[in-house]
């Protein structure tokens, strides 16, 4: 089990989720992880936990002062950076008639902007390195199709799979090879959000929204973070090294259904 040894990770928005267990599953594989987070509290305390294959790193996507200074500081750390997974997101919801323009500007920001420049800054020292490298970007069934509440998030997972196509063919040349994971549903924290937000616009109970997707999921239930390490793992090993520009759904088959 260490298909990534000798590997050194920066994964964005790790400090919980599914980003965290990207970085446990990494560092089960024998790589090296930079936990970064805006929340530097949480991340620290993961990275401790993870020992000294893990290294917290505070980081706000949403500016470049930030961005520049965590991958510095990674380097600094690490030596190198072998794997980005640009993770960080946030969810947003709301009637079309009703979204307000700071949230979209806010989602777009996080989740498109956040994904662009934190993979240029990763790829020019991916590029100047000369090694390569392999960059997974977190898209989601949400940029797939639409969702009657859920515009401006879907509208930014559909951002991330074209910029993943067009990123994927831009940098293969330099042997980077830039993918994307599509999630259906999984359960987590941010489903404290999702919950109150369906539960006001849909006059659903406290934990019913969840309970009727889980439900609809063609596998049986909802997913787990740890569904998805599997192809995550091998998005950034050396047997993807001729996938180039994908976006994989990793979703117990909603996208079929
Ligand atoms: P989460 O909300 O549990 O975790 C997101 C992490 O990102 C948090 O630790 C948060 O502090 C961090 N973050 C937020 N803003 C940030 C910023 N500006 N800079 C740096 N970090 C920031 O999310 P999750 O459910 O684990 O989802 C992880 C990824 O998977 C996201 O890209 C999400 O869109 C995608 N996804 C999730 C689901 C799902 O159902 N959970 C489904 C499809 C796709």
């Amino acid at each position: 089990m260490t298909r990534l040894a000798g590997k050194t990770a920066l994964i964005t928005g790790a400090a919980r989720g599914i980003g965290l267990a990207f970085a446990q599953a990494y560092i089960r594989e024998g790589a090296r992880v930079a936990i970064a987070d805006i929340d530097t509290a949480r991340a620290g305390d993961e990275a401790a936990r993870l020992g000294d294959a893990a290294f917290a790193v505070d980081m706000d996507v949403t500016s470049q002062t930030s961005i520049d200074a965590a991958v510095d500081a990674t380097i600094a750390h690490f030596g190198q950076i072998d794997i980005l997974i640009n993770n960080a997101a946030i969810f947003t919801a709301a009637p079309i008639t009703e979204i307000a323009r700071e949230d979209y500007a806010r989602c777009f920001d996080i989740n498109v902007a956040g994904t662009l420049f934190t993979l240029q800054a990763v790829a020019r020292h991916m590029i100047a390195r000369g090694q390569g490298g392999k960059i997974i970007n977190m898209a989601s069934q949400a940029g797939r199709r639409g969702e009657a509440l859920v515009g401006v998030y879907c509208a930014t997972k559909a951002a991330i799979i074209s910029l993943t196509q067009s990123a994927g063919l831009n940098l293969i040349g330099h042997g980077i090879n830039v993918n994307a994971i599509a999630p259906g549903v999984v359960d987590g924290e941010h489903w404290d959000g999702v919950d109150a937000f369906f539960a006001k616009y849909e006059n659903k109970a406290p934990g019913q929204k969840k309970r009727e997707v889980g439900a609809a999921v063609p596998y049986g239930r909802m997913g787990v973070a740890e569904d998805l390490t599997g192809m995550a793992v091998f998005l950034a090993s050396s047997d993807a090294d001729y996938i180039v520009a994908q976006t994989y759904n990793v979703d117990g088959g909603q996208w079929m259904s």
